[in-house]
């Protein structure tokens, strides 16, 4: 009898470097790629924001999209179903009399519970689900510590694995897959408004207009390394703020598994060895184990990832009110490098690193609110969400996770030094294009006369500060 494999996808929309799908392709007759679109993502979570916002929605629409046509042009189709995994997976085993189910491992509380709820389901067919590791540039069983055993310290776990592991080789696509059985109805592509969400559209003031999928997420491989050979400055530009090109942005593509990090890897590496090998090239790949760490961390500290004392259990009491949340989060604060990097979130659903650590430390060490309020909005809106890179990033932001040093960002020094001309902050509050630099950084510094001479009234055109800062930095010395 032909042996049939379901393929669960879930955050790994691709076909390259698919090792669930690769090894399905190959010990297989027929493979049945299926991705359930749960209901569970797309409620209000208990901090009051959706879990799902809009602008991710729709990258990852478009992702399934490009994977679907992918897929169709192997022969085969993309099965897509409403419902949870741990319901629809049994019901389409059954239908296609499937011998397996492959699906890459996820880490964090709420995906592994849904994984075992599906094996428990399973077990009521002729089914078995097999599990892959496969969404970090380093595999699991090739990295030189176990579970409990991974460092709580970045660079110990980069050393670690630098010194004693190789990434391995990616996997092909699949040349040619059988077609899905005449009776099985792939099911209809979700709309956005299908998922209950409002569309909308990224603002043209955004770095990039994200369009999902691995087509797109290649071409910006293509272009960021080898049409525009941007790679080779990528240490320099990295800190920047506005604009496609000061650093990858490959994140949604790889939070979603449009991208695979091996991938990347090996075209660093034929970059560095057809163009040029600096410590620019070095520092993405540096970045991508920064991102394997965050996930090696979740692995070990499971639940407590979602703790308010953080994966390193550390008892702060949380003060912040609503209001200031608030504030924070619609970009109205009164510190315009706040607000003008929580309105580009808010607007096209990304913002730089160096925008993440400094809302991020004002939310937790000036606001001193739960940083788990911050994670969850992050959660909501970022198009390229990932579980353990956002949460490890907010703890550690937070004081709370794996930063040995526990330190805050001066937001004003950071403005001044990232962003010396307010090129950024105007960018996005356009009400303060004509206050000069480096006034543009603190306007409730300015005289009625200044603020007059410069076209805005703090408190009418732009909001007067929430807090006095100062007095937050002496709490925090
Ligand atoms: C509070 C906070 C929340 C964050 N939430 C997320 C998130 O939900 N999803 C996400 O992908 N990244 C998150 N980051 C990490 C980082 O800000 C983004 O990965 C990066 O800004 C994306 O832009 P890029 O692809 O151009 O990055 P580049 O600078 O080009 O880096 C290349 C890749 O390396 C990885 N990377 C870079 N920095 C980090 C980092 N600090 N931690 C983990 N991986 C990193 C990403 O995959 C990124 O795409 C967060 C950082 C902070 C401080």
């Amino acid at each position: 009898m032909p042996r049939t494999t379901l393929v669960w996808l879930r955050n790994d929309l691709r076909l390259h470097d698919h090792e669930a799908l690769a090894t399905a392709a190959k010990e297989s007759d027929r493979v049945v790629p299926v991705y359930c679109v749960d209901p569970r993502h797309y409620r209000t979570t208990r901090w009051g924001v959706e879990k799902t916002g809009a602008l991710r929605a729709q990258f990852l629409i478009e992702s399934l999209d490009d994977l679907r046509r992918g897929y169709r042009e192997l022969g085969a189709d993309l099965v897509i179903r409403r419902g949870t995994p741990e319901d629809v997976l049994p019901d389409l085993v059954r239908q296609v009399e499937a011998d397996a189910v492959h699906v890459h491992q996820e880490v964090t509380t709420e995906e592994v519970a849904v994984e075992e709820a599906v094996e428990q389901a399973l077990a009521e067919t002729d089914a078995t689900l097999h599990t892959f590791w496969g969404h970090t540039l380093y595999h699991v069983d090739d990295i030189p510590f176990d579970q409990s055993g991974i460092p709580n310290v970045y660079t110990s776990f980069r050393k670690g694995v630098e010194k004693r592991s190789a990434v391995r080789p990616t996997f092909p696509r699949p040349e040619h897959l059988a077609a899905l059985p005449d009776d099985l109805d792939p099911g209809a592509m979700p709309t956005v408004e299908d998922l209950g969400l409002t569309p909308r559209s990224i603002d043209e003031r955004g770095v990039l207009d994200f369009t999902g999928g691995e087509t797109a997420g290649l071409e910006r491989v293509q272009a960021y390394l080898w049409e525009q050979d941007l790679l080779k400055r990528y240490k320099e530009t990295r800190n920047g703020l506005l604009g496609a090109d000061y650093s990858s942005k490959f994140s949604a593509w790889l939070a979603h598994g449009c991208l695979s990090p091996r991938t990347i890897y090996e075209e660093v590496k034929a970059y560095e060895a057809e163009r040029v090998k600096n410590k620019s090239t070095y520092w993405l790949v540096f970045e991508l184990i920064w991102r394997d760490f965050f996930r090696y961390v979740g692995w070990k500290v499971g639940d407590r990832l979602f703790h308010p004392s953080g994966p390193m259990n550390k008892a702060i009491d949380w003060t912040g009110d609503d209001e200031a949340f608030r504030h924070w989060a619609s970009g109205t604060t009164g510190f315009p490098f706040i607000d003008a990097n929580m309105r580009e979130l808010n607007e096209t659903g990304f913002m730089s690193n160096r925008g993440r650590q400094n809302v991020a430390s004002f939310l937790a060490k000036n606001l001193n609110l739960d940083w788990r309020r911050g994670a969850a909005y992050f959660e909501a809106r970022l198009i390229d969400y990932d579980v353990t890179s956002n949460w490890g990033n907010w703890a550690y932001v937070a004081g709370v996770g794996n930063d040995p040093r526990d330190r805050y960002f001066n937001i004003v020094s950071q403005a001044k030094r990232y962003d010396p001309d307010g090129a950024y902050v105007k960018h996005w509050l356009p009400e303060l294009r004509d206050v000069p630099d480096p006034l543009v950084h603190e306007p409730y510094a300015m005289s009625a006369m200044e603020q007059q001479m410069h076209g805005v009234t703090i408190g009418e055109d732009y909001p007067a500060p929430m807090i006095d800062l100062e007095a937050s930095y002496e709490r925090l010395q």
